[in-house]
Formats: structure tokens, sequence, C-alpha cells
């Protein structure tokens, strides 16, 4: 079966196969190639120690040994062969055969007969190659392996030997090849010991990409579908892999945000539309009716047009407002003001409107001037914003206190206090967020205070909200006065 095959069948794709395919398979083959070199290394090195034992004997002593019994009867040459034989101390390492003249193995060292035909290429090759010595490794005529050493005895003349007497040494392979195979069958164990850590380890480190990298693959899925609450299951950890999983649900809490910001945008700007829409057509064609046969019910008819386009505008400019702060674009005009100046002008407004809701209305702020950088009609716009809301969520019989303090670190705190429906614990954190509002029964759009908290922002400034459910509101707007102002923005410049 073709690799490709294989893993379609087993369901391996991607970086797993390409892992497979290229790391495991590299890996296999290494260590392969590694095992087979250290097993032919091992071989050699028995191999060469017999090598080197057999010929380290001294081929001189034997020939001297023998000139001797050169060109004597077969009877002596014999019993000069045994005596050799039983002085050789080597013995138990190693068998030692003496061949006559004839090319015959007379005596053996091993106790045992000598075949009738043995296999012996070493004593053949001596005498073919004219080499001296004559060395071969291979099965005798019983299978068993053995290495053999041949040396004449007889010294060749001008190459040629008048004699095909020799020496042969014989030792026996059988217990290095025995040896040998456990060494193999280590070596094997090892290989396989080393490509099961490969394998593990790597299988271990691919599932800790792949699988973070296919719930990501699921999670992007889900939200391509438009279900932006989907996010990425993983296991904590501090890798790459897993601040990119953090980083994509980070990513996926603000797209939801923006999501439900743009649902609450659409629920809350077509309820406000329709609100004044409503007034405007109803009493348009009220008055389409009426004519001028009813001035009173013609002059309040009118004025509701007027002031339900009057809010409309105000909405369009709340929604610029919002836009622009949205693009970075709302700026600060700023120039050097009396806030509390700017304060009393808002105030002024509010206390009639108060008077006529019923509302108690308290009002306290320093005599003396409180100078800062800031856009007059932007700071306005926070002061009318907050004391909108205040009365706003204020029933008749209730009251709005707005207290100045300058404080003496240089900063102006401004407190607007109400005893109105207050907002749960649970809403206070989301209060400044855009399009938001605890309940669809009051108008607004939910930007007015996510305006108000960035222009305050732009002045350095601060906006807390405190409040307890049913009981009240104390909205604190925090800014800081000239001084400050002038240290921060050298601050800044350092
Ligand atoms: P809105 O134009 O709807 O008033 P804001 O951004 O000014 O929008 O306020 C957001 C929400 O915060 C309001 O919808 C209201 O639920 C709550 N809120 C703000 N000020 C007060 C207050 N003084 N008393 C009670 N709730 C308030």
């Amino acid at each position: 079966m073709k690799l490709g095959k294989f893993f379609e069948k087993h369901r391996i794709r991607g970086i797993r196969a390409t892992w497979l395919k290229n790391f495991v398979l590299v890996s296999v083959i290494l260590v392969s190639v590694v095992s087979l070199a250290a097993g032919l290394l091992v071989r050699w090195y028995y191999y060469n120690a017999v090598s080197m034992a057999i010929e380290s004997l001294d081929t001189n002593l034997v020939q001297n040994y023998f000139s001797s019994y050169l060109n004597t009867t077969e009877e002596q040459f014999e019993s000069g062969a045994l005596r050799f034989i039983e002085e050789f101390s080597e013995k138990d390492k190693m068998e030692v055969w003496v061949i006559n003249e004839k090319g015959e193995p007379i005596v053996t060292s091993s106790g045992f007969g000598i075949s009738d035909d043995p296999v012996m290429p070493d004593y053949v090759d001596v005498f073919s190659s004219a080499d001296e010595v004559g060395k071969w490794t291979g099965k005798n005529e019983y299978g068993e392996k053995v290495m053999a050493l041949t040396i004449p005895i007889e010294n060749p003349q001008n190459g040629e030997y008048t004699s095909k007497a020799a020496i042969r040494y014989i030792v026996s392979l059988e217990d290095i090849e025995s040896q040998l195979l456990v060494i193999y069958l280590y070596i094997f164990i090892a290989a396989v010991i080393i490509i099961g850590i490969v394998f593990v380890s790597g299988r271990y480190f691919i599932s800790s990409i792949v699988n973070p990298v296919e719930e990501l693959s699921k999670t992007v899925n889900k939200v391509a579908t438009g279900d932006y609450t989907a996010r990425v299951n993983y296991k904590e950890g501090n890798d790459e892999i897993h601040s990119l999983c953090s980083n994509i649900n980070s990513m996926l809490e603000e797209i939801s945000g923006m999501d439900r910001m743009k649902n609450d945008f659409i629920s809350t700007i077509s309820h406000e539309i329709r609100t004044p829409l409503t007034a405007v057509k109803g009493w348009g064609e009220t008055l389409l009716q009426i004519g001028d046969k009813d001035p009173v019910m013609l002059q309040k008819g009118l004025e509701v047009i007027i002031s339900e386009s009057g809010r409309l505008s105000e909405l369009v400019e709340e929604l610029l407002d919002f836009s622009r702060m949205q693009n970075g674009a709302l700026k600060m005009k700023k120039e050097k003001i009396d806030i509390l100046a700017e304060l009393d002008e808002t105030v002024f407004v509010f206390r009639d409107r108060s008077v006529r809701e019923g509302i108690d209305f308290v009002y306290t702020a320093p005599e003396e001037p409180a100078p800062m950088f800031g856009d007059p009609n932007r700071l306005k716009q926070v002061f009318t914003n907050v004391l909108d809301n205040a009365l706003k969520y204020t029933e008749q019989g209730g009251k709005v206190t707005v207290n100045a303090v300058i404080v003496p670190d240089g900063y102006l705190n401004i407190y607007f206090v109400d005893t109105g429906c207050g907002i749960s614990p649970e809403d206070l954190p989301k209060v400044k967020e855009k399009f938001y509002k605890t309940s669809i029964n009051y108008r607004g759009s939910g930007i007015g205070l996510a305006v108000a908290d960035e222009i305050i922002k732009l002045h350095d400034g601060e906006i807390k909200i405190a409040s307890v459910l049913g009981e009240g509101t104390t909205v604190k707007i925090i800014l800081p006065l000239e001084k400050v102002q002038q240290a921060l923005s050298e601050s800044e410049k350092e």
C-alpha cells in the first residue's frame, strides 16, 4: 500500500502526515543506519581480535622447527608433527593442523579425526598466490564458522614451493557468533527504544500543536457562520500556541462585544428615533385636521413638533460625536477657562427644569476661580449629560445636589448626587459602555456617558459613578486644574 493511501485510511492528515513522512521516517532510517554500522563495527572488532591472535603467532619458529623434518620419511615427519602439536601452547584457544608434503592433513590438536575432504581455501591460497600466509573465514565441512590461517613450512625459493607441507591454525567463531547475536539483539532493542521515544515525544509535541490548531480552525469556522459566542477551548500553557489561542479568544471577546454593541445600537437608536417621529407625525396629522380652529392645540402641537425635532437633532449630534470618538477624531478646542464658570452656566439651565419637575435642587461651589485648559463647550456637554441623567432618573419630590470642591492637590472634584432610581451593582460597571441602557423605559441613546467619559479622559480627568439601587446615584467628575495640567504636560514632554 502506498504511504499516501495508508495515511488516508488511518485518517492521518496535515501536519501529522508530514511529520510522520519526514521526521519519523528520517529518524527510522537514521537509527537503522547507525544500528547497522554499530553492528558491523562490533563484528569487525571481534573478528579483528581473533585475526590478530592468530597473526601474532611466531611463524619463523614453525619454519625453524620443521626445517629438519622436510625431505625426511613420512613417519619421521609425522612424529615431528605430533611432537610439535604436543608442545603447542595455545591449544585451548585454537586448533592446529599439520599438513604433510603431499598436502594431506595428518595430525590435529583437537584430538578428533580430520575429514577426508576438508574445506581449506586458506591452504589453497597460500600456494597459488605465493603469499606466505593464507587466511580465510567461512564455514568448514561441518557447517561450523571458523577463521583459519595457513603457514607453509618451507620458505619459498624464488616464489616457488617445493614442499606442500604447512601448518594450519583454526579458530572456531561459533562462540563469537552467539555473543554477536546477543549484541545485535541489544542494538536492535536500543534502536526500537530510541525510535519509540522519538515517536512518542514527537507525537506529544505534534499533538500539542495540532490539537489547538484544530480547535482554532473549528472556532474560526463557527465565527464565520455568525456564532460570536464561540471560544477556543485550550489547556493553559505558556508557549506561542497557547498565547495565540488566548489572543484569539480576546479578539473574539472584542468582536462579540462589538456585535452586542451593534445590536444594542440598532435597538436603542431605532427606538429613540421612532418615539419623536411618532410624536411629530401624530401632531402633524392632528394639526392638519384641526387647522387653525383651535389656537391652543395648534400652539401645543407646534411646541411638541419643535421639541421632538430638537431631540432628533440632539440624537444626531450624539451619534456624530460617537462616530468621531470611534474614529479617534473627537478633538478638543482647549483654551484657558474658569471651569467653575462653565459649571455655573450649565447648572443655571437645569435649575429651572428642576423647579418645573418638582425636584429639589442644591448647588454649592467655591467662590474662587478654578482655572484650567479645556474645551468649554465639551465640558458643558459633559455637565449637561450628567445633570440631564440626574433629573431624568429622579422622580418628582426627589433631590439633586451639585457640589464642587477644589482639593489641595490641584484637582477639582464635582459631585452630582441624586435621590433617583439608582443603578444595580450588575449594571454599574457597564453604564459607561456605548449604547448601554439599564432600562428602555427611559429616553436616551446610551451614548451620553460613553462620550462624557471620553471627553473627561481627554482632559486627563476621570468619571467615577457610585450608586445604590432605589436610593440614588453619585457621579464624581475629577478634573486637573491648571497647575496639575502644566506638571502633567511637562512630564509627558520628558
Ligand atoms: P442615556 O442617554 O440613556 O441616559 P447615558 O450614557 O447617559 O445614556 O447613561 C447610560 C445609562 O446609565 C442610562 O441608560 C441609565 O440606565 C444609567 N444612568 C446614568 N445616570 C444615571 C442616574 N443618575 N441614575 C440612574 N441611572 C443612571
